[in-house]
Protein backbone atom coordinates (compact mmCIF):
# COMPACT_ATOMS: atom_id res chain seq x y z
CA UNK A 1 0.00 0.00 0.00
CA UNK A 2 2.16 3.18 -1.30
CA UNK A 3 -1.02 5.54 -0.18
CA UNK A 4 -2.23 6.89 3.67
CA UNK A 5 -5.75 6.62 2.55
CA UNK A 6 -7.38 9.07 4.89
CA UNK A 7 -4.65 11.66 3.61
CA UNK A 8 -5.54 10.83 -0.09
CA UNK A 9 -9.07 11.38 0.40
CA UNK A 10 -8.70 14.56 2.05
CA UNK A 11 -6.66 15.73 -0.63
CA UNK A 12 -8.69 14.36 -3.70
CA UNK A 13 -11.50 16.48 -1.74
CA UNK A 14 -9.92 19.85 -2.15
CA UNK A 15 -8.37 18.87 -6.18
CA UNK A 16 -12.66 17.77 -7.19
CA UNK A 17 -13.12 21.21 -5.38
CA UNK A 18 -10.33 23.26 -7.88
CA UNK A 19 -10.70 21.20 -10.96
CA UNK A 20 -13.74 22.53 -13.08
CA UNK A 21 -11.69 26.55 -13.09
CA UNK A 22 -9.51 24.47 -15.44
CA UNK A 23 -9.57 26.20 -18.73
CA UNK A 24 -10.62 24.54 -22.17
CA UNK A 25 -7.34 24.90 -24.15
CA UNK A 26 -4.04 27.23 -23.71
CA UNK A 27 -1.46 27.91 -26.05
CA UNK A 28 2.32 25.74 -26.06
CA UNK A 29 4.23 28.37 -23.38
CA UNK A 30 7.93 29.19 -23.83
CA UNK A 31 10.74 31.16 -23.07
CA UNK A 32 14.32 31.35 -23.66
CA UNK A 33 16.91 31.73 -20.71
CA UNK A 34 20.97 31.61 -20.45
CA UNK A 35 22.26 28.30 -19.07
CA UNK A 36 25.31 26.34 -18.07
CA UNK A 37 25.20 23.37 -20.24
CA UNK A 38 26.94 19.98 -19.08
CA UNK A 39 29.95 21.49 -21.17
CA UNK A 40 30.16 25.31 -21.57
CA UNK A 41 27.81 28.27 -21.07
CA UNK A 42 24.87 28.29 -23.58
CA UNK A 43 21.10 29.04 -23.81
CA UNK A 44 17.78 26.86 -22.60
CA UNK A 45 14.61 27.10 -24.79
CA UNK A 46 12.10 25.92 -22.18
CA UNK A 47 8.50 24.50 -23.30
CA UNK A 48 5.34 24.13 -21.08
CA UNK A 49 3.07 21.99 -23.13
CA UNK A 50 -0.07 22.05 -22.59
CA UNK A 51 -1.35 18.56 -22.12
CA UNK A 52 -4.38 17.60 -19.86
CA UNK A 53 -2.15 17.32 -17.27
CA UNK A 54 -0.70 14.76 -14.51
CA UNK A 55 -2.79 11.97 -14.15
CA UNK A 56 -1.74 11.24 -10.67
CA UNK A 57 -3.05 14.59 -9.76
CA UNK A 58 -6.20 13.79 -11.99
CA UNK A 59 -6.61 9.81 -10.20
CA UNK A 60 -8.80 9.62 -7.54
CA UNK A 61 -6.18 9.85 -5.18
CA UNK A 62 -6.10 13.74 -5.89
CA UNK A 63 -2.35 13.54 -6.53
CA UNK A 64 0.21 15.55 -4.53
CA UNK A 65 -0.15 17.49 -1.56
CA UNK A 66 2.00 19.98 -1.95
CA UNK A 67 1.31 20.69 -6.60
CA UNK A 68 -1.52 22.39 -8.42
CA UNK A 69 0.37 22.56 -11.75
CA UNK A 70 -3.02 20.43 -12.35
CA UNK A 71 -5.10 24.13 -12.16
CA UNK A 72 -2.90 25.53 -15.11
CA UNK A 73 -3.41 22.50 -17.44
CA UNK A 74 -6.84 22.75 -19.82
CA UNK A 75 -9.30 20.33 -20.72
CA UNK A 76 -9.08 19.44 -23.99
CA UNK A 77 -5.74 19.87 -25.40
CA UNK A 78 -4.69 19.33 -29.28
CA UNK A 79 -2.06 17.57 -30.10
CA UNK A 80 -1.68 18.59 -33.73
CA UNK A 81 -1.81 22.09 -32.72
CA UNK A 82 0.94 21.33 -29.93
CA UNK A 83 3.12 19.89 -32.05
CA UNK A 84 2.70 22.26 -34.98
CA UNK A 85 3.58 25.40 -32.30
CA UNK A 86 6.37 23.36 -31.01
CA UNK A 87 8.17 22.99 -34.44
CA UNK A 88 7.20 26.44 -35.47
CA UNK A 89 9.22 27.95 -32.47
CA UNK A 90 12.11 26.01 -32.85
CA UNK A 91 12.47 27.14 -36.44
CA UNK A 92 11.97 30.82 -35.36
CA UNK A 93 13.88 30.73 -32.08
CA UNK A 94 17.06 28.74 -32.75
CA UNK A 95 19.92 29.80 -33.56
CA UNK A 96 23.42 28.71 -34.91
CA UNK A 97 25.54 31.25 -33.01
CA UNK A 98 24.46 28.98 -29.74
CA UNK A 99 24.12 26.02 -28.21
CA UNK A 100 20.91 24.96 -26.47
CA UNK A 101 19.36 22.48 -23.65
CA UNK A 102 15.92 22.05 -24.79
CA UNK A 103 13.42 21.56 -21.51
CA UNK A 104 9.95 20.00 -22.86
CA UNK A 105 7.84 20.55 -19.38
CA UNK A 106 3.98 19.32 -19.68
CA UNK A 107 3.00 20.16 -15.75
CA UNK A 108 2.96 16.09 -15.25
CA UNK A 109 4.61 13.25 -17.36
CA UNK A 110 6.04 13.78 -20.71
CA UNK A 111 6.16 9.76 -20.85
CA UNK A 112 2.57 9.27 -19.85
CA UNK A 113 1.06 7.93 -22.93
CA UNK A 114 -2.56 9.37 -21.54
CA UNK A 115 -0.79 13.23 -21.20
CA UNK A 116 1.12 12.82 -24.26
CA UNK A 117 0.20 10.09 -26.93
CA UNK A 118 3.56 8.24 -27.62
CA UNK A 119 3.18 9.05 -30.99
CA UNK A 120 3.57 13.02 -30.39
CA UNK A 121 6.38 12.03 -27.87
CA UNK A 122 8.20 10.29 -30.24
CA UNK A 123 7.70 12.65 -33.23
CA UNK A 124 8.92 15.85 -30.51
CA UNK A 125 11.59 13.95 -29.78
CA UNK A 126 12.58 13.12 -33.14
CA UNK A 127 12.24 16.68 -34.54
CA UNK A 128 14.75 17.64 -31.91
CA UNK A 129 17.37 15.55 -33.06
CA UNK A 130 17.31 17.46 -36.27
CA UNK A 131 18.91 20.44 -35.01
CA UNK A 132 23.12 20.45 -34.49
CA UNK A 133 22.86 23.16 -32.33
CA UNK A 134 20.81 20.96 -28.92
CA UNK A 135 22.88 19.37 -26.96
CA UNK A 136 21.31 18.73 -24.42
CA UNK A 137 17.34 17.66 -23.75
CA UNK A 138 15.51 17.27 -20.61
CA UNK A 139 11.51 15.87 -20.18
CA UNK A 140 10.14 14.87 -16.65
CA UNK A 141 8.02 11.66 -15.75
CA UNK A 142 6.48 10.07 -12.58
CA UNK A 143 8.49 6.35 -12.22
CA UNK A 144 5.85 3.72 -13.71
CA UNK A 145 5.49 5.71 -17.11
CA UNK A 146 9.72 4.91 -17.51
CA UNK A 147 9.67 1.29 -19.23
CA UNK A 148 12.51 -0.08 -21.02
CA UNK A 149 10.32 -0.53 -24.23
CA UNK A 150 9.17 2.62 -24.54
CA UNK A 151 12.61 4.12 -24.03
CA UNK A 152 14.01 1.54 -26.46
CA UNK A 153 11.91 3.58 -29.24
CA UNK A 154 12.55 6.57 -28.08
CA UNK A 155 16.36 5.97 -28.72
CA UNK A 156 15.12 5.12 -32.27
CA UNK A 157 14.60 8.91 -32.69
CA UNK A 158 16.99 10.82 -30.28
CA UNK A 159 20.83 10.09 -29.29
CA UNK A 160 20.00 9.37 -25.95
CA UNK A 161 23.51 10.50 -24.50
CA UNK A 162 21.85 14.00 -24.84
CA UNK A 163 18.49 13.17 -23.51
CA UNK A 164 17.76 13.85 -19.23
CA UNK A 165 14.99 11.89 -18.14
CA UNK A 166 13.99 13.70 -14.45
CA UNK A 167 11.34 12.28 -11.82
CA UNK A 168 10.19 14.31 -9.15
CA UNK A 169 11.57 12.08 -6.26
CA UNK A 170 11.23 14.61 -3.23
CA UNK A 171 12.39 12.46 -0.93
CA UNK A 172 13.77 8.83 -0.31
CA UNK A 173 11.96 8.36 2.48
CA UNK A 174 8.82 6.19 2.27
CA UNK A 175 6.95 7.38 5.30
CA UNK A 176 7.58 11.50 3.93
CA UNK A 177 6.31 9.90 0.48
CA UNK A 178 2.95 8.53 1.57
CA UNK A 179 2.28 10.57 4.87
CA UNK A 180 3.05 13.61 4.17
CA UNK A 181 3.17 13.74 -0.13
CA UNK A 182 0.83 11.46 -1.13
CA UNK A 183 3.45 10.34 -4.03
CA UNK A 184 1.87 7.34 -4.70
CA UNK A 185 5.22 5.61 -5.44
CA UNK A 186 8.06 4.98 -3.18
CA UNK A 187 12.05 5.27 -3.22
CA UNK A 188 12.35 1.75 -4.57
CA UNK A 189 9.90 2.62 -7.56
CA UNK A 190 12.68 5.45 -8.25
CA UNK A 191 15.53 3.23 -7.85
CA UNK A 192 13.96 0.85 -10.65
CA UNK A 193 13.41 3.41 -12.83
CA UNK A 194 16.89 5.34 -12.58
CA UNK A 195 18.28 1.86 -13.57
CA UNK A 196 16.30 1.33 -16.63
CA UNK A 197 16.92 4.87 -17.85
CA UNK A 198 20.93 4.80 -17.19
CA UNK A 199 20.70 0.92 -18.96
CA UNK A 200 19.09 3.03 -21.99
CA UNK A 201 21.89 5.34 -22.00
CA UNK A 202 20.08 8.64 -20.84
CA UNK A 203 20.84 10.67 -18.06
CA UNK A 204 18.94 11.05 -14.83
CA UNK A 205 17.64 14.31 -12.83
CA UNK A 206 15.90 13.58 -9.55
CA UNK A 207 14.34 16.55 -7.63
CA UNK A 208 13.88 16.78 -4.27
CA UNK A 209 11.13 18.92 -1.87
CA UNK A 210 12.95 20.86 0.82
CA UNK A 211 10.19 21.09 3.58
CA UNK A 212 6.86 19.24 2.57
CA UNK A 213 3.82 19.37 4.86
CA UNK A 214 4.55 17.74 8.36
CA UNK A 215 8.21 17.55 8.38
CA UNK A 216 10.12 20.13 10.19
CA UNK A 217 12.58 22.82 8.85
CA UNK A 218 15.71 20.27 10.57
CA UNK A 219 13.79 17.04 9.71
CA UNK A 220 13.88 18.13 6.52
CA UNK A 221 17.67 19.16 6.06
CA UNK A 222 17.99 15.31 7.79
CA UNK A 223 16.28 14.28 4.93
CA UNK A 224 17.46 15.71 2.33
CA UNK A 225 21.00 14.68 2.97
CA UNK A 226 19.74 11.45 3.98
CA UNK A 227 18.19 11.50 0.02
CA UNK A 228 21.45 12.87 -1.68
CA UNK A 229 23.50 10.13 -0.59
CA UNK A 230 21.31 7.75 -0.86
CA UNK A 231 20.70 8.94 -4.96
CA UNK A 232 24.23 9.92 -5.50
CA UNK A 233 25.11 6.10 -4.47
CA UNK A 234 22.86 5.37 -7.33
CA UNK A 235 24.56 7.09 -9.67
CA UNK A 236 22.20 9.59 -10.41
CA UNK A 237 23.40 12.63 -12.71
CA UNK A 238 21.50 15.91 -11.50
CA UNK A 239 20.18 16.66 -7.93
CA UNK A 240 17.58 19.91 -7.92
CA UNK A 241 16.65 20.72 -4.89
CA UNK A 242 12.92 22.66 -5.06
CA UNK A 243 12.36 24.53 -1.72
CA UNK A 244 8.27 24.55 -1.26
CA UNK A 245 6.58 27.08 -3.18
CA UNK A 246 2.65 27.43 -1.68
CA UNK A 247 0.16 26.31 -4.56
CA UNK A 248 -3.18 27.33 -4.65
CA UNK A 249 -6.09 24.84 -4.37
CA UNK A 250 -3.72 22.31 -2.47
CA UNK A 251 -3.73 20.77 0.60
CA UNK A 252 -0.50 22.45 1.67
CA UNK A 253 -2.25 26.01 0.70
CA UNK A 254 -5.39 25.34 3.14
CA UNK A 255 -2.85 24.58 5.99
CA UNK A 256 -0.82 27.54 5.02
CA UNK A 257 -3.57 29.86 5.37
CA UNK A 258 -4.76 28.29 9.27
CA UNK A 259 -1.30 29.42 9.71
CA UNK A 260 -0.47 25.96 10.16
CA UNK A 261 2.85 25.47 7.95
CA UNK A 262 5.82 27.80 7.76
CA UNK A 263 7.71 28.51 4.51
CA UNK A 264 11.21 27.65 4.53
CA UNK A 265 14.42 29.59 5.33
CA UNK A 266 16.63 30.93 2.99
CA UNK A 267 19.26 30.33 5.77
CA UNK A 268 18.36 26.45 5.76
CA UNK A 269 19.47 26.35 1.79
CA UNK A 270 22.56 27.92 2.26
CA UNK A 271 23.47 25.62 5.29
CA UNK A 272 22.40 22.33 2.87
CA UNK A 273 24.41 23.73 0.05
CA UNK A 274 27.37 23.95 1.97
CA UNK A 275 26.84 20.39 3.76
CA UNK A 276 26.10 18.96 0.47
CA UNK A 277 29.45 20.83 -1.28
CA UNK A 278 31.13 18.96 1.47
S1 LIG B 1 4.14 16.93 -8.10
FE1 LIG B 1 4.32 15.88 -10.08
S2 LIG B 1 3.44 13.83 -9.69
FE2 LIG B 1 2.74 15.16 -8.03
S3 LIG B 1 0.74 15.90 -8.72
FE3 LIG B 1 2.28 17.47 -9.31
S4 LIG B 1 2.84 16.94 -11.40
FE4 LIG B 1 1.80 15.14 -10.52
Amino acid sequence: MKINKNFAERINYIREAELPSRAQSRKVVFWEEDTRLLSRQGKALVFILPTRGCSWALSGSGGCSICGYIYDNPQQPDFTIILSSFQKILRNKLNKEFTYSVKIFTSGSFLDNKEVPEEFQLKMLEELSQYEVIKEVVVESRPEYIKDSSLKKISEKIDMSILEIAIGLESSNNSILMNSINKGFFWEDFERAAITIKENGARVKAYLLFKPPFVSEYDSIRDILLSITKIVSLGIDTISINAISIHRGTFLSQLFEKNEYRTPWLWSLLYLCREIKE
